[in-house]
């Protein structure tokens, strides 16, 4: 079956796993992903994301959103420019990024839609809990990468594939909007593309940093 792969667009997949819906994985960069047609509308998903909003003061969320803002302030030289993509209905990660001082843009395709913030560059983006959402992960990525200034983070917060056998019993693949599911192969092989310095801070917490000039 010839179904191209929303990453990296090569042609040569197998079924991964299945359940009412079918996982494919793809040979080439081996992201598994949701065939265009099993997946929900845009209308469907928006109903979704309306039900499990995060709230901006939740401590157990912070906590959760630490584990990524943390690593990432680590890095950040002086006050920076950054773009929080996918922030959701409230944006709890920016909150935390701009206590620090630094200055943060929003970018939410349902709940925020801010084109022109993709038209700008900055030192960060983040995307936390975004990148499995994505229909379009090849596309959406080089454009957040088109984004970042030399010398930018990425920073990605999804939980990644293990194996087949985790895989048939992950809790992650029960929500329906989750559609492509990255592996540390497919961040590896996706960082060589780019020329990105790739490192993995925690299990699901992933720092791309384009090479300064
Ligand atoms: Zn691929």
């Amino acid at each position: 079956m010839k179904i191209p792969c929303p990453l990296c667009a090569a042609t040569e997949s197998s079924e991964f796993y299945r359940d009412y819906r079918s996982y494919r994985r793809c040979d080439n960069c081996q992201l598994v992903f949701v065939p265009p047609e099993e997946r929900l509308s845009r209308n469907d998903e928006g109903e979704i994301y309306l039900l499990h909003e995060n709230a901006v003061d939740d401590p157990g969320y912070r906590r959760f959103l630490s584990r990524l803002a943390t690593p990432l302030l680590e890095r950040l030289r002086g006050p920076c420019q950054g773009l929080d993509f996918g922030s959701g209905f409230a944006p709890a990660l920016a909150e935390m990024l701009r206590a620090e001082g630094h200055e943060v843009s929003l970018h939410d395709s349902f709940f925020q839609p801010n084109l022109e913030a993709l038209e700008r560059r900055y030192d960060f983006v983040t995307a936390t809990e975004v990148v499995e959402h994505l229909h379009e992960p090849g596309r959406e990525l080089e454009r957040l990468w088109g984004c970042l200034r030399e010398g930018g983070w990425l920073g990605i917060m999804t939980k990644l594939v293990r194996d087949q056998t985790a895989f048939s019993t992950w809790h992650y693949i029960r929500d329906p909007t989750h559609v492509c599911f990255f592996s540390r192969h497919t961040w590896r092989w996706w960082a060589a593309l780019y020329g990105a310095q790739l490192e993995f801070v925690d299990n699901d917490v992933i720092l791309l940093r384009k090479p300064p000039l």
